[in-house]
């Protein structure tokens, strides 16, 4: 356009008319092109958030207990979400910025080939050095970005573990001890950003230097060849521009280059939990469960993981369907182990688990599962009503099977205290319960689909008498029609137990009634002292 005006015979209009119209055409495609593509990329974007997401939540929930004992719960889901944001990012990155930038600079290249081969060389001289030095600058910044981000997951536990021991953490009055551990994660990661940036400014200024070298080669080539005649003013122009922005968009190069690499660590570190294999798996031709109670350990041996002691030793015994045995024992004897294995949250390092006499390796875990009814320790609920807790281990259950389930746990009446009844919201956006009322409610969710087989892990902490009244009266209207394990940390509802095994260092040392035990004068009996002194 330059040079039809600057034209020896005057303007040359209708050919910058033409430039123009070009020049318009091609804004006008590219603002179509960018709509359309938006739409598309906008919606691939979403697609892989919602299934890293979901792919990430689905992992979380199928690892086995062994992963999630040793993972702290705030470094899981900071991995899960930074990953998947960072992921993002870099997406977005690569297709708003990344590709269009490389595209520049390679079309620059090109463009300036096509109009004068030697200045689109020194242009192109200058392009590689400069992505050379900005990858070393991102080799050299990796190791504090690893750095800082297993920092930034240590935050997130210390803080997910200070939320959830709230009550300990205040009744100790450690808040502000606590939040110094916090601020020392913090003072490490700034640091760390700190000594980065330090580093980052050598490269920046190797950086520049090799853009504003490049600049005045490409302005100094281009006047020597107009000097010598080769190319036109309007040419000059042309270069001088092309190579200009392509220049400052090495900049842009390098700050994408910067958040690729800060993005690679989050996602590398979802990745590696998304690869976590499970030592637990189902078998590929799972036998049908269609249980009736039975349950029996042969020969049972397990160590975890990092123990060196076995926490079960060559244990046997079985159970008959409708039968009720309590396991009983010191802490740390291995009654907990027990109920692990039983549910194949592990799998024993020797001998085996049976139910009705089939070994619970091969069934599919759900299976079976959805068979048993556990009621934990600490009387875990979920956000939601009353009845929708009830119903989480068998939501086709009816209305009446929900009452019958919260009449058998003895939950009926202070349910119907509540404002809505079953519709009452519970947790963290509802009403609190007691832990005796929180009990019951585990009681009704656990027997809501019939188990065959029930365990109980008795409260550690005392319930108040009228709770442990409601459970006996539970277990009493139980009793018989289901196989119901007691885990007794403590020794006052299994004494009605059909059976009572005494487990300890991972044996069986005694075995029979409360009565019979009582008499052999042995560990269970100086238990049972113990807890009545
Ligand atoms: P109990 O329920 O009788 O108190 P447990 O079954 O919980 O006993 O523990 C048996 C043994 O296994 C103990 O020595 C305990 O320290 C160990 N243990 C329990 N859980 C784990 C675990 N997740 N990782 C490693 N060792 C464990």
């Amino acid at each position: 356009a330059i040079d039809a005006i600057a034209a020896p015979g005057g303007v040359d209009l209708s050919r910058v008319f033409a430039f123009v119209a070009g020049v318009a055409a091609v804004d006008l495609t590219a603002m179509g092109l960018d709509t359309l593509l938006d739409r598309r990329v906008l919606a691939f974007l979403y697609a892989v958030e919602r299934d890293v997401h979901v792919a990430a939540s689905d992992h979380a929930l199928a690892l086995p207990l062994a992963f999630h004992e040793r993972e702290r719960a705030g470094r899981l889901l900071t991995r899960i979400n930074r990953g998947t944001a960072k992921l993002l990012e870099f997406l977005m990155d690569m297709t708003w910025q990344g590709m269009p930038t490389i595209i520049q600079i390679v079309g620059t290249f090109i463009a300036m080939a096509i109009v004068h081969l030697p200045i689109a060389l020194v242009y192109g001289a200058f392009i590689p050095a400069f992505i050379a030095v900005a990858i070393r600058q991102q080799r050299v910044e990796q190791p504090f970005r690893r750095e800082r981000h297993e920092r930034y997951e240590d935050a997130a536990a210390h803080l997910d573990e200070g939320i959830w021991n709230v009550l300990t953490v205040q009744s100790f009055g450690r808040e502000q001890a606590s939040g110094a551990t916090y601020r020392g994660i913090f003072d490490v990661i700034t640091r760390l950003g700190r000594q980065q940036w330090l580093i980052g400014t050598r490269y920046n200024f190797v950086k520049s230097a090799i853009v504003n070298s490049g600049r005045i080669a490409v302005i100094c080539t281009a006047a020597w060849e107009a000097w010598r005649g080769a190319v036109s003013v309007g040419d000059v122009v042309l270069l001088a521009t092309l190579s200009e922005k392509a220049f400052i968009s090495c900049f842009n190069l390098s700050r994408i280059l910067e958040r690729i690499s800060d993005a690679r660590e989050p996602v590398e570190r979802l990745r590696a939990f998304l690869d976590e294999a499970s030592p637990v798996a189902d078998p590929p031709h799972p036998v049908p469960a269609h249980l009736s109670g039975g349950i029996a350990f042969d020969n049972v041996t397990f160590t975890y993981g990092n123990g060196a002691n076995a926490a079960l030793r060559e244990m046997s015994f079985s159970v008959e369907p409708g039968e009720t045995i309590a396991f009983a024992g010191p802490s740390g004897g291995g009654k907990s182990t027990i109920v692990k294995l039983l549910f194949r949250h592990y799998d024993p390092t020797g001998g085996r688990v049976l139910l009705d006499g089939v070994d619970v390796r091969r069934f599919a875990r759900s299976d079976f599962r959805h068979q048993l009814g556990y009621v934990p320790q600490e009387g875990q609920l979920f956000s939601g009503t009353v009845s929708a807790n009830i119903r989480f281990a068998c939501p086709e259950a009816t209305d009446d099977e929900v009452r019958a389930a919260a009449r058998l746990a003895g939950a009926e009446t202070f349910v119907a205290s509540l404002s809505k009844g079953y519709d009452t919201l519970i947790g963290e956006q509802g009403v609190t319960l007691s832990g005796g009322q929180r009990q019951r409610l585990c009681i009704a969710r656990a027997v809501v689909g019939n188990p065959k087989v029930l365990v109980f892990d008795e409260a550690t902490s005392a319930l108040d008498a009228e709770s442990e009244r409601i459970i006996q009266e539970a277990l009493e209207r139980l009793r018989g029609t289901t196989t119901i394990i007691l885990i007794a940390h403590r020794l006052s509802t299994i004494r009605h137990a059909d059976r009572i095994l005494v487990v300890e260092g991972g044996r069986i040392v005694e075995e029979g009634s409360h009565a019979q035990l009582l008499r052999q004068n042995g560990l269970y009996q100086r238990l049972v002292n113990l807890s009545l002194s």
